[in-house]
C-alpha cells in the first residue's frame, strides 16, 4: 500500500484518497507565516504613526490637551475590544492601528513631558525614547507570541478571545469614565 507524500515537506499522508492540497504541517506553517506577517504590518503601522505624532507634539507643532488624548486612548481600547466581539477579520487592522497609533503618540508625548525634556539634544532624546518604546513592544510581542499561537490552536480559543475582549472592554470603559468624570475607579 502506497501513501502519497506531501510535495512540500515530504510528510506521508494518512490515506491514499483524496490527496489534500497540502498536509496539516504545511497548512499550519502557512497560517503561522501569514499571521506573523500581518502582526508585523500592524506593528509597523503603529510605530510609524506614534513616531509621527510624538515628534509633532514634542516639537510643539501640534498641541492637544492631555486630557483629550487620554480620552482618545481609552476610546481606541474600547473600540478594538468591542470589535473583537463581532468580527474575527483582522485584514483592516493595520489601518485602524495606524489611526490609533496617531492618538497614542500624543500620549507618549505627555509621558515624555512628565519625565522632563532636556533643553538640549531634543532630537536625540526623542529618538532614544522611541527606540525604547519599540524595543518594549517587540519584547512583549515576542514573549506573547508562542502563547497566543498555542491558544489559537485550542478548541476554546474563540471563547478565550471573547472573555479577554470583554475584560479589555470593561477596562477601557472604566478608563474612559475616569478621564471624563474625574471619578477614580481603577487602582492605578
Ligand atoms: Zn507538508
Amino acid at each position: 500500500m502506497y501513501f502519497p507524500l506531501c510535495n512540500t515537506c515530504g510528510m506521508q499522508f494518512a490515506s491514499q484518497t483524496p490527496v489534500p492540497a497540502s498536509c496539516p504541517v504545511c497548512e499550519d506553517e502557512r497560517q503561522y507565516v501569514g499571521w506573523a506577517g500581518q502582526a508585523w504590518t500592524t506593528h509597523d503601522a503603529l510605530a510609524k504613526a506614534h513616531t509621527l505624532t510624538l515628534a509633532l507634539a514634542v516639537l510643539q507643532i501640534v498641541r492637544l490637551l492631555p486630557q483629550l488624548v487620554e480620552i482618545g486612548i481609552a476610546l481606541t481600547i474600547v473600540y478594538v475590544a468591542a470589535e473583537n466581539l463581532w468580527t474575527s477579520s483582522t485584514s483592516h487592522r493595520w489601518l485602524l492601528t495606524f489611526g490609533f497609533g496617531l492618538v497614542h503618540g500624543f500620549g507618549f508625548a505627555n509621558v515624555l513631558r512628565e519625565l522632563g525634556l532636556p533643553s538640549s539634544g531634543l532630537a536625540r532624546s526623542l529618538l532614544s525614547f522611541n527606540v525604547g518604546v519599540e524595543a518594549g513592544q517587540i519584547v512583549i510581542v515576542g514573549l506573547m507570541w508562542p502563547l497566543l499561537w498555542w491558544v489559537s490552536r485550542q478548541q476554546w480559543s474563540s471563547r478565550f478571545r471573547v472573555g479577554v475582549s470583554i475584560l479589555i472592554l470593561l477596562f477601557g470603559l472604566a478608563w474612559f469614565f475616569e478621564r471624563t468624570s474625574g471619578v477614580k475607579l481603577l487602582p492605578f
